[in-house]
């Protein structure tokens, strides 16, 4: 066992070194049981649209001399084949992220173009629903990072938001500095979060109302993102919610650090 194996070729040198071996064995257990989950849930996420889409194309063959459900067919085909391939995107953003270099050149990144990148994504669906998003920012509110992966992370909170709330509502997207760190705030007035859901939905692949996700054209995956994005730029990801009142995520990040205040922006200061 892993106890055996360690002592036989550690012992004589302490037994701090022994211990740091045994946790790091099972550690590495622990990981790859993680990717055989992971594997397995993949393959059963994917099934799901590629067996709809085998169905709905057999159903078109059948119904060819009825244009309406031709069409009927095809667009439903269309939604699932769009889900499939966010899906893809989403599993391999997944596994970069997870990867050595995540973040392979981090620089300055200005937070009010992340928000608003990240609320542009979700105007039209906002404005479909008449979903009102109230952005408050500051200015000068910088970190070091990937400008494209903080507005992903951003953007799934402000579209889980729109996702989750009933039409005629407000989402509020607000960023502060609080010492030295960022807090963006995405606070919605939607359905919430029940409280023994509240500390799986980080979760890979975890769901609270998977019919409702699949509705929206939900992977269960953009939680996930956020934390990974978040953890990579040396911050984390927080939710508050009330069952019925709605959700607030809240991703706190550091400020990009500075010898003289002033002298934002200045690449010479990193
Ligand atoms: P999905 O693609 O299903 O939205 P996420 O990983 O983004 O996956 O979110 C996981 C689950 O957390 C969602 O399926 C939903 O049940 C819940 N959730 C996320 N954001 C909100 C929110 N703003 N309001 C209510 N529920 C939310």
């Amino acid at each position: 066992g892993a106890t055996q194996y360690v002592s036989a070729r550690v012992a004589p040198l302490g037994s701090q070194l022994v211990l740091v071996l045994v946790e790091d064995r099972t550690r590495e257990r622990r990981l790859d049981a993680i990717r055989r989950d992971f594997t397995v849930n993949v393959s059963h996420e994917l099934k799901t649209p590629v067996g709809a889409l085998i169905l709905l194309a057999d159903a078109v063959s059948e119904a060819s001399d009825d244009p309406e459900a031709v069409q009927r067919f095809s667009d439903r085909m269309r939604i699932e084949a769009s889900r499939l391939s966010r899906l893809v995107k989403e599993i391999i953003e997944l596994s970069r992220l997870q990867g050595d270099d995540p973040l392979e050149h981090p620089h300055s990144v200005d937070i009010n173009a992340v928000i608003e990148a990240a609320v542009d994504r979700c105007r039209v669906d906002a404005e479909d629903r008449d979903i009102k998003i109230v952005v408050k920012t500051e200015p000068e509110l910088e970190v070091m990072g990937s400008e494209d992966q903080l507005s992903i992370a951003i953007g799934n909170l402000v579209e889980n938001a729109v996702n989750y709330s009933p039409d005629g509502t407000r989402v509020a997207v607000a960023a502060h500095p609080i010492g030295d760190l960022v807090e963006v705030t995405v606070s919605d007035q939607g359905v919430g979060i029940p409280t023994s859901d509240l500390e799986r939905i980080f979760e890979r692949f975890y769901r609270v109302d998977r019919a409702r996700s699949r509705e929206t054209g939900g992977t269960g995956l953009g939680l996930s993102i956020v934390k990974h994005i978040a953890s990579i730029h040396g911050g984390d990801v927080r939710v508050w919610s009330v069952e019925g009142q709605g959700s607030t995520f809240t991703v706190r990040l550091p400020l990009r650090l500075e010898s003289a205040p002033g002298q934002t922006g200045s690449p010479s200061q990193e």
